[in-house]
């Protein structure tokens, strides 16, 4: 039979204070699925992602997490849920040493990975425990932002530009790590702006614009959509 699917998005509305950005975003993602939203500079996707994680406090709408409506509850609560936010800057302190980033945000849920399950997932940071935050690659920064999220129990990825600034073989990499995540059951929802990559990790694509959802793009009919995704990213 038909599932639920694990986040369901209906007139999402936002605010940063008098100004109304976001304007009825609605759309689905099921267990275990990889989208992405995809559209313009200031198109609504980050903004899309902090009212899911409730970093956005001024928000209407609703958003459904397996099951439960989640538009009135504090970003800690909707953490507890198993939602987790990696941010564009991703947030590594550089003073701290890899280990310490990594146990940084407390486990807030039974089933968050152990730092055993991290290395099998992220090798290269078994080698780099103990270096500073600093010394590390911004590709392996990227792999550090999404292992703490896992740590602390979230199964639904929000994922803001992972690839942003990283050399197209590390971009591979980072591609590789989603699509395993995937394997292990994991949901993600990618912001992207390199849709090369979007393509390449995702069953489906959303496209914002101007605050809401304004087309969905199947993976396999992107080939066939490709002029009319130029259109709505102004490439
Ligand atoms: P980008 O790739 O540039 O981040 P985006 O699609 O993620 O694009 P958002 O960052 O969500 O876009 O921005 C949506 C709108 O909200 C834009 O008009 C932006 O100028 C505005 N905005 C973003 N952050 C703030 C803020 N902290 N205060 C006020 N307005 C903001």
């Amino acid at each position: 039979g038909a599932h639920a699917p694990l986040l369901a998005i209906r007139d999402l509305q936002a605010w940063y204070g008098e100004s109304h950005v976001l304007h009825g975003v609605a759309f689905d993602v099921s267990e275990g699925e990889v989208v992405t939203l995809l559209g313009r500079n200031g198109a609504g996707k980050t903004t899309t992602l902090k009212a899911i994680m409730g970093i956005m406090t001024k928000r209407s709408g609703s958003v459904m997490f397996d099951g439960r409506e989640t538009i009135e509850l504090p970003a800690r609560r909707i953490a507890r849920l198993g939602i987790g936010f990696c941010p564009e800057e991703r947030g590594i302190f550089s003073s701290l040493s890899v280990e310490e980033n990594l146990m940084l945000p407390p486990q807030v849920r039974p089933g968050g990975l152990s730092v055993e399950q991290i290395f099998e997932l992220f090798p290269n940071l078994r080698e780099r425990l103990s270096s500073q935050g600093t010394k590390l690659s911004g590709g392996e920064q990227q792999m550090l932002a999404i292992a703490r999220i896992l740590r602390t129990g979230a199964r639904l990825l929000l994922l803001d530009e992972p690839t942003e600034g990283l050399a197209p073989v590390i971009v591979q990499q980072i591609g590789r790590t989603i699509m395993r995540l995937k394997q292990e059951g994991f949901t993600i929802v990618l912001v992207e702006q390199n849709f090369r990559f979007a393509a390449s990790v995702a069953d489906r694509h959303y496209v914002v614009e101007q605050g809401r959802v304004i087309d969905t793009i199947p993976n396999e009919e992107i080939e066939r959509n490709i002029n009319k995704l130029h259109a709505y990213l102004g490439v």
